[in-house]
């Protein structure tokens, strides 16, 4: 793999080209990051990704971090690049208890902001690269999570740490064929989640107040969590807020159930 397509280094932001921080040879892999908010960057020009990149090294380079440095290794953006921080061969202030061990890559999103198809291309375009001979790291993926309580790097991004697409091959599909519905969770809207909401009433479950309007919210939530229920799972409250794979299989087997009961029209 050579390296990433849209790589932007230190040098054409007006960085310093070599990071002041201390060498490392970080060999076990690599760490997913989010921003604690949301940035919306997807929708802007990549010119605000280099804004971001610029304002986040002068947080950490400023008074409430005091770090030598954006605390790092890499960005990768909505548009897909892969933006340096401290870049190779440097010790990060990302993730204690792995700061010298391992590559840190921040998304640049936030709890609610799109991680496009471009980005984790990047992210899969950048531990290929780090793979190879030169600095053979292994291909790991973690994230902050794994070392650290913290919410980093939100629900979404650890979902596919954990199902593994950030380990998958550049350019390959990026939810692995999965249902369009796995993966939903509450505050999302479009297409989808229609499709989810419509299922929900086929499997017997009301939803009074909003009915198919594409945005998954309390009700829709609500309407889930019931249809769990109703199969038997244990449904305890937060279980309608994701359509997990569990969820989604107990969902279609509720409406097989629904149909299955419905006398002949
Ligand atoms: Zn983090
Ligand atoms: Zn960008």
């Amino acid at each position: 793999m050579p390296q990433p397509d849209k790589l932007q280094w230190r040098s054409d932001l007006g960085w310093s080209p070599n990071s002041p921080a201390a060498w490392a040879d970080p060999k076990s892999g690599l760490v997913v990051h989010y921003d604690s908010s949301d940035q919306n960057l997807a929708n802007k020009t990549h010119s605000a990704c280099e804004a971001y990149w610029d304002s986040t090294r002068n947080f950490h380079t400023g008074p409430s971090r005091g770090w030598v440095d954006i605390g790092y290794s890499w960005g990768s953006c909505a548009h897909g690049y892969v933006m340096e921080g401290r870049g190779l061969y440097r010790a990060q202030a990302a993730q204690p208890g792995g700061n010298t061990s391992h590559y840190s890559v921040t998304l640049m999103t936030g709890p609610t902001d799109t991680i496009t198809d471009d980005q984790i291309n990047a992210v899969r375009q950048l531990r290929a690269w780090l793979m190879e001979p030169d600095t053979s790291i292994s291909g790991t993926v973690l994230g902050h999570r794994d070392f650290i309580a913290t919410s980093c790097p939100g629900d979404r991004a650890y979902r596919m740490v954990q199902d593994g697409t950030f380990t998958g091959a550049p350019g390959a599909p990026t939810n692995g064929g999965d249902d369009p519905m796995i993966g939903l969770e509450k505050g999302d809207s479009g297409e989808a989640v229609k499709a989810l909401q419509v299922l929900i009433g086929y499997a017997g479950q009301d939803l009074p107040e909003y009915g198919v309007d594409g945005d998954y919210g309390d009700e829709t939530a609500e309407g889930l969590r019931q249809v769990r229920a109703s199969v038997g799972s244990e449904a305890g409250a937060g279980w309608g807020d994701t359509v997990t794979g569990y969820a989604y299989a107990q969902l279609m087997r509720a409406v097989a159930r629904a149909e299955a009961e419905q006398p002949d029209s």
